[in-house]
């Protein structure tokens, strides 16, 4: 993929460390990165996170929340950028200081309103990624979430 002004990449040794498994797709009206959303919006159109059918059991309990936290695997990324130009006019910030999708690891997260869930499909609102995008993971969104373990020392324990 081009370089913009200014942005800078490291030469890096092919990735031979923790394996990830997709657990499914997400399906959007996207179809070209440049078509997406930067981020998603609450508002945005309805898309659908669909698992594959081993997983399908693992959502059990999930349709209690109204907003799920997503984490999809950003596939068409570059990830050997350091510095990078959003507006492509040759001022740089450091990778880490923005939520490009170009990230050494390109993990997209988003906050998604969940409309409904049936036969292993989440039908959500809130989606910024290119149809087909992979699936990584699903939680409960953090604000709504109590620990259902019982608590553990670190629990209690302050600066
Ligand atoms: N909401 C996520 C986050 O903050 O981690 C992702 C934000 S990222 C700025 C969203 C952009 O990534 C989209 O506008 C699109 O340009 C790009 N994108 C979407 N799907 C992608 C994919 N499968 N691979 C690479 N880039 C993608």
């Amino acid at each position: 993929m081009d370089l913009r002004e200014n942005e800078q990449f490291v030469q890096l040794a092919p990735a031979s460390d923790a394996a990830l498994r997709f657990i499914g797709r997400i399906r959007t009206p996207w179809t070209t990165r440049e078509d997406c959303p930067r981020q998603g919006r609450i508002d945005g159109p309805e898309c659908r996170i669909e698992l594959d059918h081993d997983w399908h059991d693992a959502l059990d309990g999930l349709e209690a929340y109204q907003t799920v936290e997503v984490l999809y695997w950003l596939d068409q990324s570059r990830r050997d950028l350091i510095r990078q130009s959003p507006r492509s006019d040759g001022k740089t910030v450091g990778t880490f200081a923005l939520r490009s999708p170009a990230r050494p690891n390109p993990i997209g997260t988003s906050s998604v309103r969940l409309l409904r869930i049936a036969d292993g499909v989440l039908h959500v609102q809130g989606l910024d990624c290119v149809d087909g995008t992979p699936l990584i993971d699903l939680k409960p969104d953090r604000c709504a979430f109590t620990p259902k373990a019982p608590e553990q020392p670190g629990d209690s324990q302050t600066a």
